[in-house]
């Protein structure tokens, strides 16, 4: 029996992508996604941390499972492995193997002969072995042990990872996904204006997944549209915070600046005049919340306001950059993702959206901002803004976040 072998899985590897980064971005990188671990796992039990080159392990103390699916929550992670501990020698590693693999063919149906393969890392370049001859030597003593196992390097149905690092190597025989992309934080903070369709919760993910953490607004507008409009966008914005740990929501009272829009005159204007109202408040409330750009759901041709003519309509209005991530995808692909998301079932409920109001019977498909601007001259389109502001209710649906005030 050789001493300081694992037992059971006693760490999770966690591997990132973006291997372009360099310097100081890595660094930045590492350091955010060390703290972003760390507050995934703290509502699930106690973890130490160990960075290594490249890799992140995490010692839990225990609930191995919900730590991997809480991990596969954390956006700048491509993959996770729990992994087993052996000293850094090759018997007790060739030990180590035997145990990771009985464990990993007991999640199998049992009876067949088993394809599998090694693949190790030599992080530590003072280990005897190269790593083909690591990878040789522990599969030739599988075999030997009559495992039921025979070896198959290009079609493997099970692959014995090994990493061999400083102070210890690292077994595992399981890889689940991470979702990639860079760690919340990173690229700052951006504010999205979220509905309760489909489309913007989608939005709002893509941008966490850039690296950007996100803070919502949301538009609604008694009496004519009721609260469950609103608390279908609070549940919403509940479940986009887990992929962050923050929720915060700033619901904008909307039917005056509506009301006044509506009575300017020019009804097939209306839908792109309220988004334009919207990006001015949005843009300050972007300020309030030191956010650097604004997100949307839009996508191009999807309806009548998302012509280009209509989108650079929208945008002139804003004063931050307006990202839209699914500028150019087809509503199945939107759909697909907010299944996996999480958000689909939510987003289906049907409520009206405050935009359904006052709806013009033949709403402008090639608006021009001259137009939309000639428009707003005939309503105090600041005071609008600036009383729609000061009636925002700030909402903090997440765990931790605190909330400023608005305040004009
Ligand atoms: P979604 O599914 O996000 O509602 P959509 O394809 O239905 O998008 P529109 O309803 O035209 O498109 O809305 C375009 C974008 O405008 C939305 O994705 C969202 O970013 C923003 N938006 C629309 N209505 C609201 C609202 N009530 N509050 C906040 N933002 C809104
Ligand atoms: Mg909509």
């Amino acid at each position: 029996m050789i001493e300081g072998i694992s037992q059971a899985p006693e760490a999770v590897l966690v591997r990132y992508g973006e291997l372009t980064l360099k310097g100081a971005n890595r660094l930045d990188f590492e350091n955010a996604l060390a703290r972003n671990v760390r507050r995934a796992l703290e509502p699930i039990v106690p973890v130490r941390l160990q960075r290594e080159h490249a890799r992140l392990l995490v010692f839990p103390e225990g609930r191995m499972e919900a730590v991997l699916q809480r991990l596969q929550q954390v956006f700048g992670i491509s993959s996770v492995s729990p992994v087993w501990g052996a000293p850094c020698e090759s018997e007790a590693i060739v030990e180590c193997a035997r145990r990771v693999l009985d464990d990993a063919l007991l999640a199998l149906p049992p009876g067949e002969t088993r394809r599998f393969r090694v693949l190790s890392r030599r992080a530590d370049k003072r280990f005897a072995l190269g790593s083909m001859e690591l990878d040789r030597l522990i599969a030739a003593r599988i075999v030997r042990d009559e495992h039921p196992l025979r070896i198959d390097l290009d079609h493997p149905e099970l692959v014995l990872g090994v990493e061999v690092r400083e102070s210890r190597a690292w077994l595992y025989a399981r890889r689940e996904p991470g979702p990639g992309g860079l760690p919340v934080g990173t690229l700052g903070r951006a504010l999205c204006l979220v509905s309760g369709g489909i489309d913007s919760p989608v939005a709002a993910w893509m941008a966490m997944k850039r690296g950007c953490e996100v803070v919502f607004v949301t538009f609604h507008s008694p009496p004519y549209i009721g609260q469950s409009a609103v608390n279908k966008v609070m549940d919403l914005v509940r479940v986009l915070g887990r992929w962050q740990r923050s929720a915060r929501l700033y619901v904008v009272p909307f039917a005056p600046v509506q009301e006044a829009l509506r009575d300017a005159g020019a009804e097939a204007y209306c839908t792109v005049l309220y988004r334009r109202t919207m990006h001015r408040i949005a843009t300050r409330i972007a300020a309030l919340e030191r956010a650097s750009a604004l997100v949307t759901g839009e996508s191009v041709g999807q309806v009548a306001s998302q012509t280009l003519e209509n989108l650079a309509c929208i945008e002139n209005a804003a004063g931050l950059p307006v990202l839209r991530p699914l500028v150019t995808f087809d509503k199945q692909e939107t759909i697909a993702l907010a299944q996996r998301i999480g958000t689909y079932a939510l987003s289906s409920v049907q409520e009206p959206d405050c935009c359904s109001l006052f709806l013009p019977r033949h709403p402008v498909l090639r608006g021009s901002i001259a137009t939309c601007e000639e428009i707003e001259a005939r309503v105090d389109i600041e005071a609008l803004v600036a009383a729609a502001l000061a009636a925002t209710e700030p909402h903090n649906l997440g765990p931790t976040a605190r909330m400023r005030k608005v305040s004009t």
